[in-house]
């Protein structure tokens, strides 16, 4: 298929190109190169640098590439700068999608495929988290994308645009040639393996005060190569609906912390902080539908292996994509 793929020089963008290319597909990469890295778009794919929120530009775009689908990951992704600038999200995340979906429908796009996230459900009743719990987002990160995944929902309906949306639970790991780098890091897996690499001098725990065993908080780690997957069964035609991406387990902070120090043989000095606004205390998947329905396999479910994979791509790109 002929594929248009926003944010492909971002981190999760980077490694579905390159599976996408992988699996014989034609890919373009739309990215404004904000968060993105031109270094991080493989080699076989086009690459336009453009921003989606000037309208008439992705509507010539699309006008001129014609594509079977469009993948969309390029967003606003933190949830504690949405807590302090939530029109940079609704903006963005919304205003700019509305422009590229328009622009898809346009153009005769088939297929729309959606990165969505956990944080659209905010904290669960229950875990772990299918797809038909309550959605009730406590940041505007997470409202941005449940916004959006209420317009695919009108969409389809009024125009007929089919559309897969996935809600990543934590995006973790790399592929041998593709890792994170955000210019501004505060994930936690790279911040912790940057202190692995005597770039950082510790680790920042925020909130030992959950209700959790250990007080910190837990989340699901998918590595991104599986969530690349995901997106390639997306595009089978009769697919269409909402996905939870995750391993269906959960790991504290301080648990990825002693797992990062065990795959990198170094020791990581923490410093307790106070919880960072709009964290739930606890987000742990159920991938049962995509397991099921799209025929999904994880393929590094274990969280030593998602973050080894992370470590030796870190270890090859010490100043990430900067070299
Ligand atoms: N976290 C932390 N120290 C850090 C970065 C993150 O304690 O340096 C915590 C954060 O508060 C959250 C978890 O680690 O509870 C995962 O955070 P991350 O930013 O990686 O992903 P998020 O769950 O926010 O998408």
């Amino acid at each position: 298929m002929n594929v248009f793929v926003t944010g492909g020089a971002g981190y999760i963008g980077s490694v579905c190109v390159e599976e996408l290319l992988n699996a014989g597909h034609t890919v373009t990469v739309f990215d404004n190169l904000t968060e993105g890295h031109r270094s991080a778009v493989d080699t076989r794919a086009a690459f336009i640098q453009g921003d989606f929120n000037d309208r008439d530009l992705i509507h010539s775009t699309l006008q001129s590439i014609h594509p079977d689908a469009v993948i969309h990951f390029a967003a606003h992704a933190l949830v504690g700068e949405s807590m302090t600038n939530p029109s940079k999200y609704f903006r963005n995340n919304v205003g700019g999608g509305l422009n590229l979906i328009d622009a898809a429908v346009a153009a005769g796009v088939r297929k729309f495929v959606f990165s969505s996230t956990c944080a659209t459900f905010g904290p669960p009743d229950r875990v772990p988290m299918d797809e038909t719990l309550p959605q009730r987002p406590i940041n505007p990160y997470g409202e941005s994308k449940l916004m959006f995944e209420k317009i695919l929902l009108w969409y389809r309906q009024l125009h007929g645009l089919d559309f897969v949306a996935f809600r990543y639970f934590n995006a973790a790991g790399a592929s041998a040639q593709f890792g994170e780098h955000h210019r501004i890091e505060t994930h936690l897996i790279p911040n912790v393996l940057q202190v692995a690499l005597g770039q950082k001098t510790h680790c920042e725990i925020y909130g030992t005060d959950y209700p959790t065993p250990d007080g910190t908080c837990i989340r699901d780690y998918i590595h991104i190569a599986d969530l690349a997957q995901a997106h390639i069964l997306a595009l089978q035609p009769d697919k269409t609906g909402f996905y939870n991406l995750g391993n269906g387990e959960g790991f504290s902070v301080r648990q990825v912390i002693d797992v990062c120090s065990k795959i990198s043989g170094k020791p990581i000095p923490t410093v307790e902080k106070p919880r960072r606004p709009g964290d739930p205390p606890r987000l742990v998947a159920s991938a049962t539908r995509a397991l099921t329905d799209l025929g999904w396999k994880p393929r590094y479910p274990r969280i030593e292996d998602i973050v080894s994979t992370a470590w030796n791509w870190h270890l090859r790109h010490p100043t990430g994509y900067a070299d």
